[in-house]
């Protein structure tokens, strides 16, 4: 059986083997926010675009500035002034920050160092030449690339693109990311469930993880746990860029998700990984698609789809495979967990003292959703450990909607 970091690099190597030219479209700035970038973007001119000043204060000569030493100020230069007249000897301006540093001037002294008397202004310290101003271009060179393509937009990305006027921007297509629920005891959301029957969760969840993983989720309701249905719905899900299932991957009797991909062509390459909860989940490739068959139970799921599921949709998104968030913390109490199998328990991680501190949650099984939904991490057990002392220095992963 894979470890879970063995299991995770085959998805990776799969996946990433399909790395071919991507459907891209045009998406403005304002709604390109998790998209993959899929040109260079150029600066289009140099940045800063004149020397600017970083601070309010005074443009000097630095030689002149001398402790002690007046110099008398003959104007104000506001940010958004075009400033074209030379810095005369013997003189300063007042500058605030943003705005262009004058010809001749080369430090700005903060207002902070300098006294006032009428037009003198004297100042307390000496200036150093370059001081508190950024000469023109030296954060980039006029057509510089400054986003490569397969870059992710977070908001510094959107306001680089912005800076330079980038407001349309090619971007990777978000890989369409079906997703198909099994079992006979599970009822669409919006339907009342029988008094032993459940509503569709998962389907849901997995929805909202596809999102944060950049995809775009394509919600394909529920198959009965009858070969038949599976194998019309998975049909359907193979048109899509993946396809992910949930449910009907155990050892029932009417756990066919397996034997469904199977008769479609499917090859597998794992179908079961050293974790719990989690441990029947499947992967393989159907009709050229990545499958990912995720055990049913709610925890499960949505475990699965952080370690296996996630970096398929980055790779599909023609970005690199980013890395599990994983963080280390201070045990906070003592715990026992059955070795063989690492675990990963629902559990909060606080920012209180020095080092982060993490508690296990108490949870009623893979099952239990309201414990997760008090999670802000899972406490990652490593499968060869039976006890943790409190105070020892485990692994976290984060749950990235909620930190
Ligand atoms: P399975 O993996 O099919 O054996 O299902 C394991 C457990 O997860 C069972 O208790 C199911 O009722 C539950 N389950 C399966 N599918 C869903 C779903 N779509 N939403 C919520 N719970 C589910
Ligand atoms: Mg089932």
């Amino acid at each position: 059986m894979l470890t879970y970091e063995q299991a995770r690099n085959k998805v990776i190597e799969e996946v990433g083997k399909s790395k071919g030219p991507r459907a891209t479209q045009s998406v403005s700035v304002w709604d390109a926010l998790g998209f993959v970038l899929a040109q260079e973007v150029r600066t289009d001119r140099e940045y800063p675009p004149f020397d600017r000043s970083t601070r309010d204060g005074y443009a000097v000569r630095s030689k002149e500035a001398e402790p002690g030493a007046g110099l008398k100020c003959v104007g104000e230069i506001k940010a958004g002034d075009t400033v074209s007249d030379t810095l005369a000897a013997g003189t300063c301006l007042q500058i605030m920050t943003g705005s262009a540093v004058p010809t001749g001037a080369d430090a700005v002294v903060m207002i902070e160092y300098t006294k006032r008397e009428g037009d003198l202004v004297r100042f307390e310290r000496a200036a150093q030449t370059g001081q508190n101003v950024v000469p023109r271009g030296r954060e980039a060179a006029a057509a510089q690339t400054i986003l490569t393509s397969g870059t992710r937009l977070g908001y510094a990305e959107l306001a680089l693109a912005a800076q330079v006027g980038a407001v349309q921007l090619q971007c990777a297509r978000r890989p369409r990311v079906a997703i198909l629920s099994t079992g006979d005891e599970v009822v669409l959301v919006d339907e009342m469930p029988g008094a032993f029957q459940i509503r569709n969760s998962n389907s849901v969840s997995l929805a909202a993880q596809v999102r944060i993983a950049g995809g775009e989720p394509v919600v394909l309701g529920n198959a009965a746990d009858r070969i038949d249905d599976l194998g019309e719905k998975i049909e359907r899900g193979l048109k899509e860029d993946a396809l992910v299932l949930s449910g009907g991957v155990s050892m029932g009797k009417y756990d066919l998700v397996e034997h469904a991909l199977k008769a479609m062509g499917a090859e597998f390459f794992f179908d079961a990984v050293a974790i719990r909860p989690g441990k029947p989940a499947v992967f393989g490739i159907c009709q050229g698609k990545p499958v990912f068959g995720l055990p049913g139970n709610p925890v499960s799921t949505m475990v699965t789809f952080e370690l296996f599921v996630a970096p398929a949709i980055d790779l599909l998104s023609g970005a690199e495979a980013r890395a599990l968030p994983l963080v280390e913390a201070r045990l906070a109490e003592a715990m026992n967990e059955k070795s063989g199998l690492a675990h990963f328990l629902p559990a909060r991680i606080e920012w209180r003292g020095q080092v982060p501190e993490v508690k296990p949650l108490k949870w009623q099984g893979s099952g239990d959703i309201a414990a997760l939904s008090k999670a802000n991490c899972f406490l990652v057990v490593p499968s060869d450990k039976e006890r943790i002392e409190i105070g020892e220095t485990v692994s976290v992963l984060l749950r990235k909607d909620v930190i």
